[in-house]
């Protein structure tokens, strides 16, 4: 069985006049737990269930969260999601109706994941929402479907929060043969920690996560990210938070899709001809997620961030 499903990969004419090139847009918004978390965590679930485990244990209150809960009810195992106070009624909501049991703990993530940690037992699994070997496996499956429907992009654009999606992209570019393609990881300010990290020349933890790009909100990127940017030509762009929220709204106006403000980022490099586009006649960009999101939500970010 396989959790996640094979998602549209469209040329977008508005964005790629925008771009002024192809642009291909991978719709992993469609997926059933609503991003390409469900790719990796999917996976991992149907190993850890195979292998006996009795419960999921996850502490994410977003998109991991949701993922973990889908695929607990598809494989018939409980989940438990540990959320921080600050995760929205709606959030909650969308992982209570995929039927697992939500705790809110804490003020912030760090607290709810102490309290998901130590509930683990040896019969649990626990589901980091980005930095595991397998998850990236399964994150990979976004670029063979795309190799596999006959699409050759010169360059793939993706946002990054901990990494788990870029290392997957760089894993599948390289088991496919493309291991030359070079990947744009876009990210947004407030939310840079790789950008910080490429800086500082080493893998540096952010003080605080300021953008209101929840998703890319990981203070220090997964190891494997930061050395993949060694390996790979991994370029790295960082957008603000009203480009993100921009790209997001003309989304909607071109493809009647909502996306979150984490894959706007990754939008905006194409909407607004970034210079990192420059040499590519073909880019891709991974339309990843956004089912937390309200297109009202995405209006009040606009008007407060002047977008
Ligand atoms: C999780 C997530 C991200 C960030 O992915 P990482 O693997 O943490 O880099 C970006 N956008 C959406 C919609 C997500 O769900």
């Amino acid at each position: 069985m396989t959790l996640s499903i094979n998602t549209p990969c469209i040329e977008s004419r508005p964005l790629s006049s925008a771009a002024e090139r192809s642009v291909f847009v991978k719709l992993d918004a469609l997926q059933p737990s609503g991003s390409f978390k469900i790719r990796g965590i999917g996976l991992l679930c149907e190993e850890h269930a195979s292998r006996g485990a009795q419960r999921f244990i996850s502490s994410s209150g977003g998109n991991a969260g949701l993922a973990v809960a889908y695929a607990g009810r598809m494989l018939k195992v409980p989940v438990v999601v540990v959320v921080p106070e600050s995760t929205t009624s709606r959030a909650k909501e969308m992982i209570r109706r995929e039927n697992a049991e939500v705790i809110t703990h804490g003020v912030s993530w760090q607290e709810a994941n102490e309290l998901a940690l130590s509930m683990v037992t040896e019969q649990d699994a626990f589901l980091h929402p980005f930095d595991h070997p397998r998850i990236w496996s399964g994150h990979a499956t976004v670029i063979d479907e795309v190799v596999q429907a006959g699409i050759r992009p010169q360059a793939v654009i993706t946002c990054v929060g901990g990494g788990g999606l870029l290392c997957g992209v760089v894993e599948g570019l390289r088991r496919n043969g493309l291991a030359h393609v070079p990947v744009v990881a876009v990210e947004t300010t407030g939310a840079d920690s790789l950008h910080q990290s490429l800086h500082a020349g080493e893998r540096i933890e952010l003080p605080a996560i300021t953008s209101i790009a929840t998703s890319l909100g990981a203070k220090k990127v997964a190891e494997q990210a930061f050395a993949y940017t060694k390996e790979h030509d991994i370029r790295s762009v960082v957008v603000s938070d009203a480009q993100a929220v921009r790209a997001c709204l003309r989304f909607i106006d071109d493809h009647r899709i909502v996306l979150e403000p984490a894959c706007g980022a990754a939008l905006a490099v194409a909407y607004e001809k970034d210079p990192a586009l420059l040499g590519f006649d073909s880019v891709l960009v991974i339309a990843c997620g956004g089912v937390t999101t309200t297109p009202r939500q995405l209006e009040e970010y606009a008007q407060k961030l002047g977008a």
